[in-house]
């Protein structure tokens, strides 16, 4: 493995909270071509993407027509024209360099010969999937100065398909219909109210004819829904409010009313969280709709809800009506969450026979380490079984469906170690289904006990995090000599990553590969006995499907996230995967990993293709100029410590960000001259830095800036 690996393992205080952060440009963005307006029209649609297309995606092995492939989501194909006897003669077919540095989660989904995908800050392009062509581009203009709002990176995990139209989910909480053939906007409907925190980073999906989207935002302080829009008008068809809202405006529908018996205090000021920002999943022949469920917010729960209630529908999957979004069945993963244990992971839907009976089922893996399988006609639990160590429950009791917690779960204002920690055991990276093998192909995080301690003195802060969980206490945990916690308890004997094959009858892994870093993109399984998976070291893998065998691996030269898609045009198999670090990861994630930067790219392979394959370079860190700065112990102490509590999750740990963002310690001299203009009068607000002013004072800005240029000294001392 490559040296650059021991970095991650570097950052054991905060490797943990990888999957939440967000953030500004340091730079400006590189100016995108081709945006709006002028589009070249290349693009012929010739055979819709209809309700049946929709349905029948998953026998249409040429395209990839909706996020999961098709709308069981098991990202399989059945295309076996590359496969494990003859993958390692892959090679370059095309590659399209995306313009954007911060992180690239897109799913890109392939329709009649064109290839639709999207960059950071929610734009949108069409390629000609044979070439590489640009057929358009849409850049939807954001407001850069709202870029804090995302607590992990203004990310953007694709598009959805339907009839003429492309839509997109845009970070500023727009969901926008594009034409497919042009790019022209039909229509744009602001789904969110944009004086409070909310995102989108998920791709829309399109069920009955509605489109539909979530938010992000629990971490600042908001309250989740889902809204399904009509796919032609943009007309709101209905919402699911995951949490209730404040009791004395009363309640939008039954299904709030019920489940705000299940809270306690003041939740509706901090919003109460739950926030839908990823998985959706529809089930045509149920007309169900399911989605999972977001976190608290904040975290703690004893802030939150006075430490009472279940809290519904925070971190569940919930079946709804298709026809007005009302809730059918709910199994909540977490009760009372209060670890940032979301249940947005991605949702499956598979047809397996269960003790000798074929059952309907949805499975999922979210944040707290057990995988879940469900009848999802019914969402009676079939079974939990852990797929990583954990050490909030011992087990998940069958008989009431809850999870059997352990003394340690539960914390106050003293530290109490738990695995899995905020960033779950997996994440939002997409697993796959092999029906010819049975097991399902997660990335998962093994990742070390988080130190959870409830902030002292809590109040709704808006405008900046809102957890009730103290950030500081990340900063001040030793570490082992392998750069990891030094762990309270639990057995911490995996390794910091891994892709397991897991069985879900058998409820337990067929093989795990193992890996030096947590983030492990998302997979794709093939009919040609093969999963494909790309790595934080920027490798993309081929393993067989059924031994978990490595057949091939390539190194793209940036670290990997986004899940691979393949495709079939003019008798050939086609294989894209976008590439390009951030996320919370890179922005909280390893010090000194200037391999892992470098621009966006999405590759395409096919047999016969170039196998002389160049990696993207990655950025070069400036030479170092010497700054002056002020030693005084308590000074250097109080800038580590205002660092971690305000400045940490967007901006690394050790006062360096990981990968999406300039590192602190290397800026200019006249970044540092402005830096109480940057932090506290918002000079950076274009960018995406909040302006802390009501947050942070002058003096600990000044003591911010001395304790960064202590860290620039020891750079220069090893330099
Ligand atoms: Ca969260």
């Amino acid at each position: 493995m490559k040296n650059r690996f021991s970095m991650l393992q570097k950052v054991g205080p905060v490797a943990v909270l990888m999957l939440f952060s967000a953030c500004y440009s340091e730079t400006e963005t590189p100016a995108v071509v081709d945006t709006n307006a002028e589009q070249a029209v290349v693009a012929t649609i010739d055979a819709v993407v209809d309700d049946t297309a929709l349905s029948g995606a998953a026998d249409d092995a040429s395209q990839w027509l909706t996020y999961g492939r098709d709308y069981h989501e098991s990202r399989f194909s059945p295309l076996d024209q590359i496969n494990a006897a003859n993958v390692s003669e892959l090679g370059v077919a095309w590659t399209f360099d995306t313009g954007e540095y911060r992180g690239h989660e897109a799913t890109p989904l392939v329709h009649n010969g064109v290839i639709y995908a999207t960059r950071p800050w929610s734009s949108v392009f069409a390629l000609d999937a044979r070439t590489g062509e640009q057929l358009w581009n849409f850049d939807p203009l954001v407001d850069k100065s709202m870029g804090w709002k995302a607590c992990c990176d203004v990310v953007n995990r694709g598009v959805a398909i339907y009839e003429d139209k492309v839509f997109v989910g845009v970070i500023d909480g727009r969901l926008i219909a594009l034409d497919a053939e042009t790019g022209g906007v039909i229509w744009e409907v602001m789904t969110v109210d944009p004086d409070r925190p909310y995102t989108i980073t998920g791709a829309p999906r399109v069920a009955d004819g509605k489109v539909i989207i979530g938010n992000g935002g629990a971490e600042l302080g908001s309250r989740g829904y889902l809204t399904a829009y009509d796919a032609n008008t943009g007309a709101e068809a209905w919402r699911f409010w995951v949490v209730p809202g404040n009791p004395a405006d009363g309640f939008e529908n039954a299904d709030v009313e019920f489940a705000a018996t299940t809270w306690s205090g003041n939740w509706w000021e901090v919003g109460g969280g739950g926030n839908s920002w990823d998985s959706i999943i529809y089930d045509p022949e149920l007309r169900l709709v399911y989605v999972g469920t977001g976190n608290g917010s904040p975290w703690s729960h004893e802030l939150r809800s006075n430490g009472e209630g279940d809290n519904l529908y925070l971190s569940s999957i919930v079946a709804l009506d298709v026809d007005d979004g009302s809730v059918d069945w709910y199994y909540q993963t977490t009760p009372a969450d209060n670890w940032d244990y979301t249940a947005v992971q991605p949702l499956m839907l598979a047809d397996l026979p269960i003790n000798g009976v074929l059952r309907k089922v949805i499975m999922q893996a979210p944040k707290n380490g057990f995988f879940y399988v469900l009848d999802r006609e019914s969402g009676d639990l079939i079974s939990a079984d852990p797929y990583a160590e954990v050490t909030w429950a011992s087990g998940i009791d069958l008989e009431s469906g809850r999870p059997i917690e352990t003394a340690q779960a539960r914390y106050d204002n003293a530290i109490s170690f738990v695995m899995p920690g905020p960033s779950g055991a997996h994440n939002w990276h997409p697993m796959s289904f092999n029906p010819a093998t049975g097991l399902v192909y997660l990335p998962t995080m093994q990742g070390t006990s988080f130190p959870y301690s409830m902030e002292e003195g809590f109040v709704h802060k808006p405008g900046t995090w809102n957890i009730g969980v103290t950030m500081g206490s990340m900063v001040d945990v030793p570490l082992r000599p392998d750069g990891l916690y030094t762990p309270g308890t639990g057995p911490e004997t995996r390794s910091p990553g891994a892709l397991l094959a897991w069985d879900p009858l058998a409820r337990e892994p067929r093989w795990v590969v193992d890996y030096p870093f947590n983030i492990n993109g998302g997979t794709l399984a093939t009919a040609g006995n093969l999963v494909f998976q790309g790595g934080a070291d920027g490798m993309l893998r081929s393993f067989t499907a059924d031994a978990g065998d490595l057949v091939w691996e390539v190194d793209l030269g940036v670290g990997i996230m986004a899940p691979p898609v393949t495709y079939e045009l003019d008798g050939k198999q086609y294989l894209s995967v976008l590439v390009g670090w951030g996320g919370s990861a890179g922005l909280i994630g390893p010090s000194d990993s200037g391999a892992y930067k470098g621009e966006g790219r999405l590759w395409t392979f096919t047999l016969g293709g170039d196998r002389n394959i160049e990696p993207v370079q990655g950025q070069e860190l400036p030479e170092l100029t010497a700054i002056d700065f002020n030693d005084d112990p308590e000074i250097l102490a109080l800038g580590e410590d205002i660092y971690g509590k305000r400045c940490m999750i967007c901006h690394g740990a050790g006062g360096a960000s990981g990968g999406s963002l300039a590192d602190l310690r290397y800026a200019a001299p006249a970044t540092y001259d402005i830096m109480q203009n940057i932090v506290r009068d918002g000079a950076y607000g274009g960018r995406g830095m909040p302006n802390l002013g009501e947050w942070i004072s002058v003096e600990e800005v000044e003591a911010v800036k001395n304790w960064l240029l202590s860290l620039r000294a020891g750079l220069m001392a090893v330099q």
